[in-house]
């Protein structure tokens, strides 16, 4: 027997258990969620689950469409949903309709869990109406055990401090964290695009309602994890990026 078939053997007897694993991260805007969640991507090698650029993605599709044109609808359970609607919502700082939401995540996980692809989740779910349709779906394929919450903690004033002061990439959204080095910088260090605000969303008045939309809406997610069994975990977000980030992997390592 040479030492490949002892492998094929052994392998056969004891399949390597997959590590499948979610975390979630919430938080108010500004939190640091974004950033948080490239950084363990990149260490742990976990799928980015990235809502919003799903949603931006299907604004843009929906805008270049004739109009009247009927694939700019989604219909679910019955009900209609524009997608320009959905848009108009987000630019103006309000939560896109939930059951649009969450068909699009639901759909989105399931297919990147065949891939077997472990995830973090760091834009949804966003809503009571989310997370009662998600939090189930997250649980059969995972295991409840292998899903860590971990809320980023930030007071309303940083919130505010932060989203105003925000500058993105042109070409890769690459959000350039604020200080008195980066300031006046124009072009993106890590790819060389202009560096832009984004339109609207950080505007002082979106972002109150930003604000208000997660106090309202998404804050009380926390009751339905807690009343179902889900541990979450909190972290000071206002403190240095790689001490959040520290503070994170101890939770989920
Ligand atoms: P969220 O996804 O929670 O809205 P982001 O990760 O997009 O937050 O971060 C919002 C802004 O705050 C970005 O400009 C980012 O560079 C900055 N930021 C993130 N974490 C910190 C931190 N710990 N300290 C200071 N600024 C931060």
């Amino acid at each position: 027997m040479n030492l490949y078939s002892i492998y094929l053997k052994s392998s056969t007897q004891h399949p390597t258990p997959t590590m499948k694993q979610i975390i979630i991260l919430f938080g108010p805007p500004g939190a640091g969620k974004g950033t948080q969640s490239e950084l363990l991507s990149d260490k742990m090698g976990l799928y980015n689950f990235e809502t919003s650029k799903i949603l931006e993605k299907n604004f843009r599709e929906a805008e270049n469409l004739p109009e009247n044109s009927e694939e700019r609808f989604v219909k679910i359970d019955g009900e209609k949903f524009d997608i320009l609607n959905e848009k108009e919502n987000w630019k103006n700082g309000k939560l896109c309709s939930p059951p649009y939401v969450a068909y699009i995540v639901i759909n989105e996980i399931k297919k990147l869990s065949k891939e077997e692809n472990n995830l973090i989740l760091s834009g949804s779910p966003r809503t009571i109406y989310e997370v009662e349709k998600i939090a189930p779906v997250l649980e059969e394929l995972y295991g409840k055990e292998n899903i860590k919450i971990i809320l980023i903690e930030i007071k309303p004033e940083e919130t505010i401090f932060r989203n105003s002061h925000r500058k993105i990439c042109e070409l890769m959204r690459h959000s350039i964290l604020f200080n008195d080095e980066t300031e006046n910088l124009t072009i993106c260090p890590l790819d060389g695009s202009k560096l832009v605000k984004r339109e609207g969303l950080d505007d002082p008045e979106t972002i109150k309602v930003r604000l208000k939309e997660y106090t309202e809406r998404t804050y009380p997610i926390f009751d339905y994890f807690e009343k179902n069994g889900f541990k979450i975990e909190k972290v000071n977000g206002e403190q240095p990026i790689a001490d959040v980030f520290k503070d994170i992997l101890n939770f989920v390592k």
